[in-house]
């Protein structure tokens, strides 16, 4: 049995577990050294248990936590060459942490303690990656936030998956009509911006149909979303479609500060 856990989702920070057996993987770490520790005792999770940080990309988002976790923890950090040469430029790397590159146009598979970890790009305004893993027990699992669009890329890594963690970040009409000034309206709404609920349920529609049973709703908006809103949108677009969640799958949005509850793979 494998489990996703969401400690905190959107854009205030992100960080998730990846968990199979004793060990876990963090995929990481948007907030506060003492904010993820305290999550991570929340869902019973032993730091001693993380057998390596993959990082998505260096928005602040995402790896706000990341120096001062690794001081305490000098734990592996994946991730692929532009990412980890800013979070070093920024300090963010202790010496004692081994860097290991992956290669997100190759799509080589890495062995993280028994867990194959694959990086593929995604279309956002700095390099960025998702992550396709399987854990030791033969599970796949796909996690892609910051992503203005599905390219081929990314399509092809959520195929097949057992869970997929996807961001539904932002619902149109809430954005059009929000306090967002123009310039940042277009960066999100852009091809490397961020993945809007519609197109988010679409592509859930068509893994769902393909037989992929479990989704974690991601990395969703304050300002131009809600968790009723994101997940009416899926259950419509489900529905349209002959699709009964709860029946033929499991959705669930990902709490903004608490953790989530795990979802099994
Ligand atoms: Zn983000
Ligand atoms: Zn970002």
């Amino acid at each position: 049995m494998a489990e996703f856990i969401s400690l905190y989702s959107g854009s205030s920070g992100n960080c998730s577990v990846v968990r199979s057996g004793g060990a876990y993987l963090l995929v990481d770490m948007g907030k506060g050294v003492r904010v993820t520790t305290g999550a991570l005792r929340e869902a019973g999770l032993d730091a001693s248990d993380c057998r390596g940080i993959l990082v998505t990309h260096e928005h602040s988002d995402h790896v706000k936590g990341l120096g001062t976790f690794l001081k305490r923890h000098p734990l592996p950090v994946y991730g692929a060459g532009p990412t980890l040469a800013a979070l070093e430029a920024a300090g963010l790397l202790p010496a004692a942490c081994p860097i290991c590159l992956l290669d997100p146009d190759r799509g080589e598979e890495a062995d993280v303690a028994g867990f194959g970890v694959r990086a593929f790009p995604t279309s956002h305004d700095v390099p960025c990656v998702g992550y396709r893993i399987t854990t030791p027990d033969g599970k796949t699992m796909a996690i892609a936030t910051d992503l203005g669009t599905l390219t081929p890329a990314v399509h092809a890594a959520l195929d097949g998956c057992d869970l997929v963690a996807l961001e539904s970040n932002y619902d149109p009409y809430m954005l059009h009509n929000g306090p967002y000034p123009y310039y940042l309206r277009a960066r999100i709404e852009g091809p490397r911006g961020h993945l809007s609920n519609d197109e988010c349920s679409e592509k859930l529609l068509e893994l769902v149909q393909g037989g992929c049973e479990k989704f974690a709703l991601c990395h969703l908006s304050q300002e131009n979303n809600t968790p009723p809103l994101a997940l009416q949108t899926v259950f419509t677009t489900f529905g349209a479609g002959g699709v009964v969640p709860g029946r033929d799958c499991i959705v669930q949005t990902q709490r903004r500060s608490e953790v989530s509850p795990t979802l099994e793979f």
